[in-house]
């Protein structure tokens, strides 16, 4: 790297440039203000904004986070910075605190701190512009024309309708409502419309616009929204805990409409999987306002201009997955995290975050209220309930008529299953479909069958790269590791033992949907996993289908169990509750259970009572007990109070350190250095209060041909776990073994795969 040289000539600056600048180092970097700046302006540069610095032989860009009297670093030895990117800071003071605090909280590279928070072309320099929507208007010509003077050409004549009623035609909805270009085009060469600026941006009044009436809230409801406005010009943390059907989303709106109504926006954050058209049809028909979306599947482009719309105040909602919590808003009002319990709202890699926990870390610096949502609360919003630092809002009853669904579990200890379908299951399903219902198969897997296994000797199909199984397709037909997604060809003949006899074991929605097919041909059999909604558009044209209403089986994965409405399904089955049951994770019954609660929460949304199959050969399986016969909410109580027992989270902190390398003995003797470097860390300071497992395998130890070994610290006092962990990572990037394995830390783990 070369060095600055100041001269003798040139007064060395005073002032140092402190910077968060992409790279994987735990640590700020200091730089020089761009030559020629005074250092009366370099004291006047505020943090947030961007800069451009060079970096090794790059020029990167990176985010001032302070402006410093002086470095640890001999000014001659520091860089200048090239440019200035920003008059004025990107982001606001709440998300400069919270940079800070999640880069400390999480143990993580402040630089990759800033590169999850902003989107691709800001952290390529771009300048935050937001583009001008524009939309199609009449001329003063076009004002001026007799009704009907155009008569003959329908279609035309349809547009003006259209634009004498609503005054404007947005470029993004000639599409959806079914009009004709041709048309549009025709006009515009008459000189009868033209483009122009958008009238909602002209008159940003749209505060006051709703579309479609509120419902008369439910005394519970009502009991909802009252709190959570009670607190809306200050934080205030609500978990708004309803069963599927209770009327959540009806109270996020009507918060919403407040909201607005005092010229603030909201920020909703749900899970990767709800983002549906039908969510977003939800808030657009009670809205006229404009919406900001902000998810994986947006351009680049879009991103920026979804961001930028949220930061000027231009869109008053900002919709979007767990990133979108980063989004910066001119007049911030309420945070709502709905599905607060999903797991993806935690990040698994990288900046290994909690949206759900960072939102309310948010909402405090903000100052204004968050709610949580949930059918099936995570045991942290749980306990936080109990505790009190949350306020428990309950909605006890399904909202309009619907009816909760009842679980029922089946035994299948003694039955002869077909295809993993007891025969009082399949008398059930005949029964539902022949009353012009629709019923909805939940099954955790994709493929055809999990496993591929020699009758003769035993052999099953195992990854070349895993400690796993390979999945058996049959669409198109492979053998593939859910794992590493390697795939090959079906196998025709046992490897060991050459006998031709290769069996499919265990159920997979492929196998599912061929038995239905051949035991209800005249029925419908719509299967949605991964795999079969890979297409852009099949799922919605999959969920447009059955939102018909005609009878049909659905089978699915996850994909299934959350977001939806399916009015017209009446009987859910879950074909195998067992698995999740005996999950190594300490997580597993949790997760479990708020899976068959929501699966179930699918069953009668409307009018229609909706009945809850569960298979299971452990039906006397406490969890299944419970949420059968008291619900989830008395699950969660009992499982708390294991958790309380065992000392585990939410009752303890935990920080998992992972370690992967080629070789199983690079990565364990990374950790094991670790442990000794926790342990005379703990001896210095932290005696008995903080203490460590491992290093261990992972559940899964080889990954894509890679050994997985890790070290568990726990502590019940978050704060001494912190002081130590901040204590430790730095000097861990500095460790010469460090360099043969890939290590991370995952505070507050969703799982120990
Ligand atoms: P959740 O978000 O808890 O699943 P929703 O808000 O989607 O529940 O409500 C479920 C159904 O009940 C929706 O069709 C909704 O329109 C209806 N609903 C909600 N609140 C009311 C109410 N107060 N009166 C009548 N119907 C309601
Ligand atoms: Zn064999
Ligand atoms: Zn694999």
């Amino acid at each position: 790297m070369p060095k600055t040289d100041t001269g003798p000539a040139t007064k060395p600056n005073s002032l140092v440039l402190r910077l968060a600048v992409p790279s994987p180092l735990r640590r700020l970097f200091d730089y020089l203000p761009p030559a020629g700046m005074s250092d009366e302006q370099a004291r006047r540069l505020e943090p947030g904004i961007r800069v451009r610095v060079p970096f090794g032989s790059r020029s990167l860009v990176a985010v001032l986070t302070s402006v410093e009297a002086e470095s640890s670093v001999p000014t001659n030895k520091l860089r200048h910075t090239l440019e200035i990117l920003d008059a004025e800071p990107l982001l606001p003071d709440s998300l400069m605190k919270l940079y800070r605090w999640s880069a400390q909280y999480y143990q993580h590279p402040p630089g990759d701190v800033f590169q999850n928070m902003l989107p691709a072309l800001l952290r390529q320099g771009l300048a935050p512009v937001r583009e001008r929507p524009m939309s199609w208007q009449l001329t003063p010509k076009g004002l001026a024309l007799q009704a009907d003077a155009l008569g003959r050409a329908k279609r035309q004549q349809e547009v003006i309708d259209f634009l004498q009623e609503h005054k404007e035609l947005a470029k993004e909805d000639i599409v959806e409502l079914e009009i004709s270009t041709s048309a549009i085009s025709a006009l515009r060469k008459q000189d009868l419309i033209a483009l122009a600026a958008s009238l909602n941006e002209q008159t940003p009044n749209w505060h006051s616009s709703a579309n479609e009436a509120s419902l008369t809230l439910n005394c519970d409801q009502e009991n909802a929204v009252s709190s959570i406005l009670n607190s809306v010009d200050k934080f205030g943390c609500f978990l708004l805990d309803g069963i599927t059907g209770s009327g959540k989303t009806e109270v996020y709106l009507q918060v919403i409409t407040h909201v607005l109504r005092e010229g603030k926006q909201a920020l909703v954050l749900v899970p990767e999987i709800s983002l549906t058209p039908q969510t977003i049809a939800r808030f657009r028909r009670r809205f006229s306002c404009p919406i900001a979306m902000i998810h994986s599947g947006l351009t680049d482009k879009e991103r920026l201009q979804a961001w930028t719309e949220a930061r000027e105040g231009y869109a008053p909602i900002v919709i979007g997955t767990r990133s979108a919590l980063f989004t910066p808003l001119a007049k911030p009002g309420v945070i709502i995290l709905d599905e607060e319990h999903d797991s993806s709202f935690k990040q698994q890699d990288g900046f290994r975050y909690s949206a759900r926990d960072l939102a309310v870390v948010r909402a405090r610096y903000e100052d204004i209220p968050i709610v949580l949502g949930s059918a099936t609360p995570s045991l942290e919003s749980m306990q936080n309930a109990l505790s009190g630092r949350f306020t428990h809002l309950t909605l006890s009853e399904r909202a309009g008529d619907a009816m909760a669904p009842q679980l029922t579990l089946l035994d299948t200890t003694h039955e002869i299953l077909q295809e993993g379908f007891s025969a009082p299951l399949l008398d059930m399903i005949a029964k539902h479909i022949h009353d012009g219902n629709q019923v909805l198969i939940f099954i955790n897997r994709r493929g055809f069958s999990p496993t591929l296994q020699c009758n003769e000797c035993g052999w099953v199909a195992e990854c070349r790269h895993c400690d796993a199984r390979m999945t058996l397709h049959r669409t198109p037909a492979h053998i593939r590791c859910h794992h590493c997604d390697s795939r090959s060809a079906i196998p025709w003949q046992c490897p060991d033992c050459q006998s031709k006899s290769l069996v499919p074991l265990g159920l997979g929605t492929e196998r599912s949907e061929s038995l239905l097919t051949r035991l209800f041909p005249d029925t419908r059999v719509l299967r949605v996993d991964r795999d079969s909604t890979r297409r852009k558009n099949s799922l919605d044209a999959m969920l447009n289908e059955v939102h018909l209403g005609q009878p049909c089986i659905l089978i699915g994965t996850q994909m299934l169990a959350k977001g939806h409405h399916f009015p017209a399904v009446t009987l859910v089955a879950v074909l195998d509750a067992d698995s999740g049951l005996f999950s190594a994770d300490f997580r597993g019954q949790e997760h479990t259970a708020q899976l068959l609660v929501q699966v179930a929460g699918r069953a009668g949304r409307a009018d229609r009572k909706g009945q809850v199959i569960i298979q299971t050969r452990h039906a006397s399986h406490q969890t299944l007990q419970t949420l059968s016969k008291e619900g989830y909410k008395a699950f969660a109580l009992s499982i708390l109070q294991e958790r309380r027992a065992a000392a585990m989270p939410p009752f303890t902190h935990l920080a998992l350190l992972r370690a992967e390398a080629s070789a199983f003995a690079s990565a364990n003797d990374f950790l094991l250095i670790v442990r000794d470097k926790v342990e005379s860390l703990i001896a210095a300071g932290a005696r008995g209060q903080i203490h460590s497992m491992g290093p261990m395998p992972a559940p899964m130890e080889r990954r894509a041909n890679k050994y997985r070994t890790q070290l568990l610290l726990c502590s019940n006092d978050r704060l001494v776990l912190q002081a130590l962990l901040s204590q430790l990572c730095p000097d861990l990037e500095t460790l010469k073994e460090a360099r043969q394995v890939r290590w991370s830390i995952d505070i507050d783990p969703q799982d120990m795969i």
